[in-house]
């Protein structure tokens, strides 16, 4: 039996149809079922819901609150969400497709943790005064923005949403927050454990919707003072562009990776690489924006690894996200298993060797689900290895020393986490051979002082 989700906007602490009557279906990519009919908000209601925020800011019944009262507040809040962490998970995993396990396990206890820290935050962090002639007086003081909005992706919805809207308001922001049109529901769950938990009403307003008609109208607000968005670098160039467009507001984006996972002939246990090099990239379906998705083998241990990492993968086959047991779920909807399935043909197009995986699985289900799939004899040039596929699809890249490495893993647009294996700390930063001695670790200072140096090290 389905649940019964309730998919309306929450504006100024009450439940809302959008103001057009408009709805999407919220599919879940479990099986296919029809979750709830969503409130299809777009500028009229995103007006209202800025409107309520900014009146809820400048009478002051969140921002003016004893910082001790805000605090107890935002810890109710995180309490509340780990009162009600089953409920949240199931409607995470119903909605989006990942394992019940780290649904529960992951998604609602680092968002509740994320709330708490900034709730306990709120009283810990003090203004300053600036050191000046005894004439004078100067104060740093931190003050709240005004009416924060907030755009978010469908990976971590949850966490996405707390990351963002937890700060905002320790600090006494009003927020609106629009959530994925792929993934709306715990975000309009959240706002009402906000208010439960004593979060004044249209401090925190939720317009569930999509992009250009719901993120946009908030990004180029006139009355908004700061976006925040997490999502894809295409979509996040537009939002700087839309923050300059209309009151400069102040942008923060968070975007898009294709990290590297480096592992160097002498890594001093390859097991635990190839665990974790393969747990990583198909932990969340690989949808995880840090994803490990290329993996630079030194070319002596290359089949040795490729082989343990397709042992493993059979491990991570999906199945039945609600199982406790499973450890790889759904892909979000169908949109992004077709995007995932045109990576692997263009992988297998463009002269990569297919080790595992590649194929849609589960199909009876109705759900969205990927085969866990490992690519050997990826280069640096295919479009598998250049693009974020937000898939389990693992690119297999090769190298001769660290030079070589260095210069593949560049070849990114992408800078947002990277890892190395390897026995020798002065190969893992990047240190080479000093040009004088070639010894390692003389040679990020000066020549002449590098005995110094090896000290120091
Ligand atoms: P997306 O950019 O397509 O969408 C993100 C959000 O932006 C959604 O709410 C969407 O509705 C909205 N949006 C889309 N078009 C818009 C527009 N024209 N104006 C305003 N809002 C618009 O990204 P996605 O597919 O939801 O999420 C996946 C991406 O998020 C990946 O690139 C991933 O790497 C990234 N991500 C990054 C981090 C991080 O911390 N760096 C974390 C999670 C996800």
């Amino acid at each position: 039996m389905n649940p019964q989700y309730d998919g309306r906007a929450l504006i100024d602490g009450k439940r809302l149809t959008a103001q057009d009557g408009e709805t999407f279906d919220c599919i879940s990519p479990v099986d296919g079922r029809l979750l709830t009919a969503v409130a299809r908000c777009k500028q009229r209601d995103v007006d209202a819901a800025v409107v309520s925020a900014r009146a809820a800011f400048e009478d002051r019944r969140w921002s003016g609150l004893a910082p001790a009262q805000r605090k107890r507040i935002l810890i109710k809040f995180a309490d509340q969400l780990l009162a009600n962490g089953d409920e949240l998970a199931l409607m995470e995993t119903l909605d989006m497709g990942k394992p019940i396990k780290y649904a529960r396990a992951v998604d609602v206890n680092s968002a509740a943790n994320c709330i708490r820290w900034y709730g306990e935050a709120v009283d810990k962090i003090y203004d300053e005064i600036a050191p000046t002639a005894s004439t004078a007086l100067a104060l740093i003081q931190r003050e709240p923005m005004g009416v924060v909005g907030v755009i978010v992706p469908w990976n971590y919805p949850m966490i996405m949403a707390a990351w963002k809207i937890a700060p905002a308001l320790a600090a006494g922001n009003s927020v609106v927050l629009k959530p994925s049109e792929k993934s709306p529901l715990t975000a309009l769950r959240l706002a009402e454990l906000a208010l439960e938990a004593g979060i004044p009403p249209g401090v925190f307003n939720v317009v569930p919707g999509f992009g250009p008609e719901a993120g946009s109208p908030l990004a180029l607000h006139m009355d908004v003072d700061c976006i925040a968005f997490t999502g894809s670098t295409r979509v996040g160039k537009q939002i700087h562009v839309m923050a300059g467009q209309s009151n400069l507001k102040r942008a923060w984006t968070e975007l898009g990776g294709k990290s590297p996972n480096i592992v160097f002939a002498d890594c001093p246990d390859l097991d635990k690489a190839v665990e974790a090099a393969v747990g990583s990239i198909f932990f969340n379906q690989g949808e995880s924006c840090n994803a490990p998705s290329r993996l630079f083998v030194e070319a002596s241990i290359r089949e040795q690894f490729l082989e343990k990492a397709v042992a493993l993968a059979p491990g991570f086959a999906p199945a039945n996200p609600l199982d406790s047991d499973t450890v790889m779920g759904a892909i979000v909807d169908k949109t992004q298993m077709d995007t995932v399935l045109r990576y692997v043909e263009s992988g297998k197009r463009e002269g990569a060797s297919l080790l595992y995986g590649g194929e849609q699985a589960l199909v009876d289900t109705g759900g969205c689900y990927v085969q866990p799939t490992i690519f050997a004899g990826v280069t640096s040039d295919m479009t598998i290895a250049r693009e974020e596929i937000f898939g389990p699809v693992l690119s297999v890249l090769s190298f001769s020393d660290v030079a070589d490495v260095v210069r593949q893993a560049n070849q990114s647009i992408y800078g947002l986490q990277a890892a190395v294996w390897t026995r020798d700390i002065n190969q893992a930063h990047g240190r080479r051979p000093c040009p004088a001695c070639g010894h390692r670790a003389c040679q990020p200072i000066r020549r002449r002082r590098h005995h110094r140096a090896v000290w120091r090290l």
